[in-house]
């Protein structure tokens, strides 16, 4: 792949208006302009037209009169996938030395295509050789469905590193599970959530080739049995009393310039018996699949919660079922390559993602110990320098532990292996004269405060090499709270590795005309090293570029205000400030504080209508787990808010609220190059990192946040004048939360909070329900456990002060071109470059 081409590519791209919606559930992606402004080959643009046209007659079957959007789309996917083939050969000649090895129970994608062409440097030449087809790119773009395999930020970060890895050219692949059915699709009924099944796979997926041939057996329940194997030397060997098979689906992930192919490995369940045959001819139609139907429930669907542990039987069937079959696979890949498995830590580095993988510590001795024959003390070496554990969150209702019975009853042999490690680890702390009983409690892997549970924290972070967190103030609080005695033992193990966000999709696909911009100004090598956009700092006063960087900005608002007409039935004014809280509901991210400020500004505007109020539209999107009760309330008072707002005249245009159905990677898209003001208001200490900021403020939205997660290092980049920061930091959290009554003191001390907290509560917005919100008043009066009342004040000024610097528009975009120019440290190409260096320890070219 020629670099000049790519480049070439790029450049021609230019911003534009939304290409019209296709599916109501996805947002289309942004269109680029119809005549690239330098030459594409003629040849390549035939060559692509042509086989497009081949794989929609060949593959699809359709006729370009018969075809469907879908089926166009289908079809470029197809052509593309065999470059991404042919570059894959090209790349993945040579064994390489280590392969990095990222499992996770989610991967939050999107959709691959913009991804593909732009990493190929084909976006303009399949833009022409659709349209010699009679095709518009944009519309095929918004016929691919979102692959929603992830919750939130946790799985869009699993995502963003396997681009990055392909585009830094670290040899890697991803193991995560092909559910049938991502996140839930979210629309509203009366400003209640509903959800309706997802169902990306419906028609198929063009990017994916099964992989019949990489199957495993995964055993669940029976028992174990003992067998001498040598004098003295006993063998325990696990029967399992039933076996699933899991089937390896593979999706290239094609990095920067074609660089790198990697794969991302998806495993879906099936049973080894499609249909009890006796069973069938005996008359039980239904009988006879049931078996099969329990095995393939493993892959049915994605858990729905975010930030709270399910702690159901599928689940842990779910972990147990992808970690086991993504270790069987690369060890015996490791085998074949080199021949012993003791040198696995040579050649392999696995990067479990938060503990869902946890699993992976006694599996990998299982395998080592009852497949490869190895001892106790050479498995333990090898398992212990071949995994690394990446901690996401401190929450305690977030913290993974499954019931020892359960445990017992699915993975009998596993419980045994975790019994001995943690006898081990114990012995050894009594042999360090530890052994007073707090101590041994609280490092033990088993807690047996309320009833007896595996800690899967703990269990993955004795069996790991590197111990992880997210951002430099979650690293902190890693080694100080949950994890303190445990780094005490090992003050080495525990690592900080700050998030990133991969630029390619997060600046160059969902922003084409800011990157465009970027390039004129700075040169196009800003696409392969972002450090560059600090160049921008030199032009945040230069009036031409302030202009055209507004202008970038305005269009993308003009889209968006198209987008919330369609969806919200909500008209908005472009010229407005957007100010913007996409991101999963949940209490710790105090959508309720952003909402209650709203009622609080209303009250403002209707005690003084003749005031110049700064016109604000506050947008909302976000998906709450559907057994979250407080939070689908939250959505529901948002929505409530909203519909008394927008349809009270004496407000006009001041105010506006939207709250946008189904918010997903392809909605983010369209939703950040278009905001002003980013909201990242969590309960300091509760955010582990957050990367919603990150993709705000590299798209030059302000941020009005706490001392919270990446908002530290975010406020460290970009400098503190450049950042709106408010309330308690995480000290101030711990301290505040220790006096009694501070809810009550914070309410009697705000006219303005008990003003808002009592209109909500009379039902002044749910006069047909007047109830329907004081579970949420009630909560803030009595505990605020997020302590949103504390905080409300200091929010209330810093809004404020918002409101003024958007008045003065020279020093506002001034800030936003700073915040631009500044955020280059947030690639994830340099949080994998970390890893790569001082977890993993592979060499990158
Ligand atoms: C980035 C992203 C997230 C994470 O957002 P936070 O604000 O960090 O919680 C969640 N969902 C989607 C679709 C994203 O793109």
């Amino acid at each position: 792949m020629g670099v000049s081409k790519v480049l070439n590519d790029v450049l021609t791209r230019a911003s534009g208006k939304e290409a019209p919606e296709h599916d109501a559930t996805t947002a289309a992606r942004p269109a680029t302009s119809a005549v690239p402004a330098l030459p594409v080959s003629g040849d390549a643009v035939a060559d692509l037209r042509e086989a497009i046209r081949a794989k929609l007659a060949f593959a699809i079957g359709k006729s370009p009169e018969t075809a469907r959007e879908r089926d166009w789309f289908a079809a470029t996917a197809l052509a593309l996938r065999d470059r991404i083939v042919a570059a894959c050969a090209a790349s993945n000649r040579t064994v390489p030395n280590k392969r990095v090895y990222y499992l996770s129970l989610e991967f939050l994608i999107g959709r691959l295509l913009s991804d593909a062409m732009n990493n190929l440097g084909l976006v303009e030449t399949t833009r022409a050789a659709l349209k010699d087809l009679g095709v518009d790119l944009g519309t095929v773009e918004g016929a691919e469905p979102d692959a929603a395999l992830g919750n939130g930020g946790l799985g869009r970060l699993a995502a963003c590193f396997m681009e990055s890895m392909a585009s830094i050219g670290l040899p890697a692949y991803g193991y995560g599970i092909r559910y049938d059915h991502g996140l839930f699709r979210q629309s509203f009924e009366n400003g209640w959530q509903r959800e309706a099944p997802e169902t990306w796979l419906a028609e198929g997926n063009p990017w994916e080739f099964a992989r019949p041939d990489a199957t495993y057996t995964i055993g669940f329940g029976g028992h174990v049995t003992m067998s001498m194997v040598s004098e003295g030397v006993i063998r325990r060997n696990w029967q399992p009393a039933e076996t699933v098979k899991a089937v390896a689906h593979d999706v290239p992930v094609v990095g920067w310039k074609g660089r790198t192919v990697n794969t991302l490995r998806l495993w879906k369940a099936e049973a080894e018996q499609p249909v009890d045959l006796a069973q069938f001819n005996g008359g039980d139609h239904v009988g006879a699949v049931a078996n099969r139907m329990r095995a393939e429930a493993i892959s049915r669907v994605l858990y729905p919660s975010d930030s709270t542990s399910a702690g159901q039987e599928l689940r842990l069937r779910q972990e147990y079922f992808f970690t086991s079959a993504s270790l069987q696979d690369l060890v015996r890949r490791h085998v074949a390559e080199r021949g012993d498995v003791r040198s696995l830590p040579d050649h392999a580095a696995i990067q479990l993602n938060d503990t869902h993988p946890a699993i992976a510590v006694p599996e990998l001795m299982r395998i080592l110990l009852e497949d490869h024959g190895l001892t106790w003390d050479d498995a333990w070496h090898v398992t212990t320098n071949t995994l690394n554990y990446t901690n996401h969150t401190l929450l305690p209702e977030a913290l993974e532990t499954w019931p020892v019975e359960l445990m017992e009853r699915l993975l009998p042999r596993h419980m045994q292996i975790i019994y001995l490690i943690n006898w081990m680890h114990l012995e050894e702390q009594a042999k360090n004269g530890r052994s007073d009983a707090a101590h041994l409690a609280s490092v033990s892997l088993i807690d047996e405060s309320h009833g007896r549970r595996v800690r899967m924290g703990h269990l993955a972070f004795h069996g790991s090499r590197r111990v992880n967190g997210v951002s430099a103030l979650h690293t902190e609080l890693m080694r100080k709270t949950v994890f303190a005695d445990l780094h005490a033992l090992d003050p080495d193990k525990i690592v900080n590795k700050t998030n990133g966000i991969t630029f390619r999709r997060w600046f160059h696909n969902a922003n084409p005309g800011l990157t465009r911009l970027a390039v004129e100004a700075v040169g196009a090598d800003v696409l392969d090293n972002p450090e560059l956009l600090k160049g921008l700092d030199a032009l945040a006063q230069d009036a031409s570029f302030v202009e055209r960087y507004a202008a970038v900005r305005r269009g993308r608002k003009e889209a968006l205000a198209e987008i919330i007409y369609d969806r919200a039935g909500v008209s908005v004014d472009p010229s407005a400030l957007f100010d913007v809280q996409i991101k999963r509901i949940h209490e710790y991210k105090r959508q309720l504080l952003n909402v209650i400020e709203t009622v609080a500004l209303y009250q403002a505007i209707k005690a003084e209508p003749h005031k110049d109020w700064t016109p604000r539209v506050k947008i909302f999107g976000g998906k709450a787990a559907p057994s979250y009760t407080q939070a689908k309330l939250i959505i529901k008072l948002a929505c409530d808010v909203a519909r008394a707002v927008n349809d009270d005249p004496e407000v006009a245009d001041r105010l506006k609220v939207v709250f946008l159905p189904n918010y997903s990677v392809s909605l983010a898209e369209a939703i950040i190059p278009a905001a002003d003001l980013s909201e990242q208001i969590s309960t300091a200490g509760m955010e582990a990192s957050g990367t919603g900021n990150m993709k705000f403020a590299l798209n030059g939205a302000l941020t009005v946040g706490t001392l919270d997660g990446a908002n530290i290092e975010i406020r460290d980049h970009v400098g503190a004048e450049n950042i709106f920061i408010f309330g308690l930091d995480a000290a101030g959290v711990q301290a505040r939360a220790a006096e009694p009554h501070y809810a009550r003191d914070a309410i009697w001390n705000s006219p303005r909070l008990a003003a808002a907290l009592d209109m909500i509560a009379s039902g002044r917005f749910s006069p047909e329900e007047p109830n329907r919100f004081r579970p949420l008043t009630d909560d803030l009066r009595h505990r605020d456990q997020y302590l949103l009342t504390v905080d409300f004040d200091d929010y209330w000024r810093a809004q404020r002060e918002i409101d003024a610097a958007w008045n003065d528009p020279a020093a506002w975009w001034k800030r936003a071109i700073h915040n631009t120019a500044r955020m280059a440290w947030f690639s994830s190409d340099r949080s994998m470059r970390e890893y790569a260096e001082e977890i993993w320890r592979v060499r990158v070219a």
